[in-house]
């Protein structure tokens, strides 16, 4: 079965304070120790290290940053490295948030770049794709997604993108309390899983962990997660709130 994954995204919220706050509690839990199922907190980057500290003996919990630069070091003031990360033993980094490409001007070919590095340090990217409402409106956003994915991942060898996450997030559910039915997830889910086959066979395809992001609160995760596509979910305002995020968690396949 493929990893299911419950993938929190902070984004630029949380004073130390909060972010222990919120830390001390995902610490506490007790009982997500199944084989299949991850957490994976993105925290912002002047927290990683304590988020390190206080998940270390959760075995399913991993530290996430929310961006990285495509350079390994040098005079890019700001930006953090790939090679940073992995020097702080983080395992997991967010490419290509949709507040990254629409605040930050990132496409796809500066994304695939991201995603190189990434790989090249041993950092999980967990590539972000999804289309804006205009584009759902006009019924394009299957050509868009998929040529989110070749812009961005398909220049990777197959033992490459197996070592990649993909999180599918419809711009227009984000932050929106919109969010998209189960069904319209489940057929964007297989639809980014057959362009996978596509390009690489099914035996890769099948391995892919292929999350859906935008607007999952506990009270639909269980519905959203139960497709048959849907390795779980990257979630914004409802991560912010331990006991909600435990929830989500808990809503795993
Ligand atoms: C996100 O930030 O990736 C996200 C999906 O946000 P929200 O859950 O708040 O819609």
């Amino acid at each position: 079965m493929r990893t299911q994954i419950a993938a929190a995204n902070w984004k630029m919220n949380c004073t130390l304070q909060q972010a222990e706050d919120l830390l001390n509690k995902l610490s506490a839990v007790t009982d997500f120790n199944t084989s299949n199922k991850i957490a994976v907190i993105a925290v912002p980057a002047p927290y990683l290290l304590l988020a390190k500290q206080k998940l270390a003996h959760q075995a399913n919990m991993f530290v996430a940053a929310q961006n990285c630069y495509i350079k390994n070091y040098g005079a890019y003031t700001g930006e953090i490295s790939a090679e940073m990360l992995q020097s702080m033993g983080i395992s997991y980094v967010l490419i290509g948030h949709s507040e990254r490409r629409e605040y930050f001007n990132e496409n796809n070919a500066m994304l695939a770049e991201k995603i190189n590095i990434a790989l090249e340090y041993e950092v999980t990217p967990i590539f972000c794709c999804g289309e804006s409402l205009a584009i759902r409106e006009a019924d394009n956003q299957n050509e868009f997604v998929a040529q989110q994915l070749k812009d961005a991942l398909f220049h990777l060898s197959a033992a490459k993108i197996v070592k990649v996450v993909i999180a599918y997030e419809p711009i227009w559910a984000i932050g929106t309390g919109k969010t998209a039915s189960s069904a319209q997830a489940q057929e964007m889910h297989q639809h980014i899983r057959k362009t996978l086959e596509i390009q690489y066979g099914s035996a890769v395809a099948d391995v892919v962990s292929v999350l859906y992001g935008g607007s999952v609160k506990g009270n639909n995760a269980v519905e959203i997660f139960s497709q048959p596509d849907v390795d779980g979910g990257l979630v914004g305002g409802a991560s912010l709130i331990a006991e909600e995020f435990v929830t989500i968690m808990n809503a795993l396949k």
